[in-house]
């Protein structure tokens, strides 16, 4: 960016990604590595063909039929006009920090955390501020609210599992948090369905709390990372904040056919989600075998180490076609659960990697 006036705190700034690499192991981003049956294809591909049809026409603006099917397959008795729907559960959060950030306010969040939370308050221009998890990534409930007591942050995201970590937030901090909150305060649930049984999720606590919203996305268990569709439920008002940010049309005829296609066959889409969280456990169980540090997982991904050189560890990984993030605390690496052949090919590799540390 030379010589351009942008502004200064983008000087030097790389746009966020991880590496897109075309290797036989992709255990980077978390997806759900199941496509779609060739039955649910056809059917979307029916429903595109049909919306084709209407591309000379704007999108349906408000998205109201994609917004109370997924409102239905919420349930928690939430209807259209509590459930708030964007490109993705990225796009979600940017909106509460276009509605409920900006100049002069901040956004707190428990480090470490999810990398892009910074990002979207430095494109809205509100502060970011962080307060460390405990050494095992638990958030300490009392030192939690002292600090949002003493920084009154506007808004507060809690991602629970917690990404890098797959840290599950109990309900009675996530109470303790929303109850001292003077803002809103964003649970970003992106990996709830890959929690243990009995986990339960934030959405319950949204009578007792105005000021609460919980975010999900259609990427990780539903296995939809392609369509590009996340949510998030709260009051009406509070969604009424977000329908002003909004870009008219943001959400594409096409993105609400698919999404809708999508939902009607949950059911399908989610099936691969016990195997795995049986395949994420495994693979914690194998780690913490193998002598290696191993934080408890509630996602569907596991954060290892600690590593004297980590990038040297991922490297050794992509040279046997296996792509995991080095992301999170330094020394520490993520890889996601994945096929039962994917989790092979990853421990074959690491194995090896393992033997020639030793
Ligand atoms: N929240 C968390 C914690 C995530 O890890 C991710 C994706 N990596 C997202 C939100 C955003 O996902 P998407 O925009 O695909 O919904």
């Amino acid at each position: 960016m030379t010589g351009l006036p942008v502004r200064p705190e983008l000087v030097g700034e790389v746009p966020y990604g991880a590496p897109q690499l075309d290797v036989p192991y992709l255990l980077n981003v978390n997806e759900n590595p199941y496509p779609p049956s060739d039955a649910v294809a056809a059917e979307i591909a029916t429903a595109v063909a049909a919306a084709v049809k209407t591309m000379n026409r704007y999108p349906e603006r408000d998205a109201v039929a994609l917004r109370a099917d997924l409102a239905a397959y919420l349930g928690h008795g939430l209807t259209a006009d509590q459930v708030w729907a964007a490109n993705g559960s990225n796009e979600v959060m940017l909106h509460v920090l276009m509605a409920f950030g900006g100049p002069g306010r901040s956004v707190l969040s428990f480090a470490p955390t999810y990398s892009m939370y910074p990002e979207y308050a430095r494109d809205t221009h509100t502060a970011w501020v962080t307060f460390p998890r405990r050494d095992d990534f638990t958030i300490d409930p009392v030192a939690a609210v002292d600090a949002i007591h003493d920084r009154q942050p506007d808004v507060i995201f809690v991602a629970s599992p917690n990404n890098p970590t797959g840290t599950a937030v109990p309900s009675e901090t996530l109470r303790a948090i929303a109850t001292a909150a003077t803002g809103v305060v964003v649970v970003d649930e992106a990996y709830h369905e890959f929690a243990r049984t009995g986990t339960p999720s934030a959405l319950g606590l949204l009578p007792e709390f105005p000021r609460l919203a919980i975010t999900r996305t259609m990427s990780k268990a539903f296995a939809f990372a392609g369509g590009r569709v996340g949510y998030l439920a709260a009051s009406r008002e509070f969604v009424d904040a977000l329908r002003v940010v909004r870009l008219p049309y943001h959400l594409s005829a096409i993105t609400q056919t698919v999404a809708r296609v999508a939902l009607a066959h949950a059911d399908e889409l989610l099936a691969a989600v016990d195997r795995l969280r049986a395949n994420r456990d495994d693979l914690a169980a194998w780690l913490a075998d193998s002598g290696l540090q191993v934080a408890d997982s509630d996602a569907n991904f596991v954060l290892f180490g600690r590593f004297a050189d980590r990038q040297a560890v991922w490297q050794a990984l992509l040279d046997e076609g296996v792509l995991i993030r080095v992301v999170g605390p330094e020394g520490w690496l993520r890889v996601s659960a994945g096929t039962d052949e994917e989790m092979a090919a990853f421990k074959a590799a690491l194995d090896q990697v393992l033997k020639t540390e030793e």
